[in-house]
């Protein structure tokens, strides 16, 4: 079996990726587990920040790596907090205090609460990979006035999901479900062929 090395420390993340890809045969392993210590997120684009955790996963463990930069476009708020997701309330923000943050800077606002969750994986089978595979997702959907539910991570208890005839948000979805319509979902099956071809060549005939 293929290790691939999941170049984040956010548990939901894992969580959602590792159970998308449970039925391709690789062992996946999340970087901290392997001792890499994260690395700065200097990219302004989600795709230059999926290319830099993933090359630098590389480079510590030597092995393949895939990365997640993902994050939450609100249409009010000129697409932010974006690239900034995981630290819209400060460098050490929590979940609570993003999703509070989010909720103040959109009180008494009269434009419309859409937006959208975005998704960019990079899988690289080396550091310096000259053809890395870049995929992509978007979740639509809309800023509720109070958080609701308690399962997913980061700005889930705030994100109604767009079409749902329950107007839930994306943390009153049980994991399945997300997992089959989320942003991250969508940009795993865009890399899957691809990636499952690569890891069969990492693993040679036979
Ligand atoms: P990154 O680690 O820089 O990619 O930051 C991702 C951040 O975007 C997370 O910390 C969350 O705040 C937000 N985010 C991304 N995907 C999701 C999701 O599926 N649910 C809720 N929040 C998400």
């Amino acid at each position: 079996m293929t290790r691939l090395v999941l170049a984040t420390g956010n548990r939901g993340k894992i969580r959602e990726i590792a159970a998308i890809l449970a039925d391709l045969d690789v062992e996946v392993v999340a970087q901290g587990e392997l001792g890499v210590v994260p690395v700065e997120e200097t990219g302004t684009t989600f795709e230059a920040n999926a290319l830099l955790k993933a090359r630098h996963a590389a480079a510590v463990t030597g092995g393949p790596a895939l990365a997640d930069d993902s994050g939450l476009e609100v249409d009010a708020l000129g697409g932010a907090p974006g690239v900034y997701s995981a630290r819209y309330a400060g460098e050490s923000a929590t979940d609570e205090d993003n999703n509070a943050r989010l909720l103040a800077e959109l009180a008494g606002l009269a434009a419309p609460r859409t937006a959208r969750y975005r998704c960019v994986l990079a899988f690289v089978r080396h550091a310096d990979d000259p053809e890395p595979l870049v995929a992509s997702g978007s979740w639509e959907g809309a800023i509720a006035t109070e958080p609701r539910g308690s399962a997913g991570f980061g700005y889930d208890p705030l994100f109604l999901v767009a079409g749902d005839p329950a107007g839930r948000t994306a943390a009153l979805l049980d994991p399945p479900e997300k997992n089959r319509v989320s942003h991250r979902a969508r940009a795993l099956a865009a890399l899957r062929e691809g990636l499952g071809r690569l890891l069969a060549a990492a693993r040679g005939p036979g």
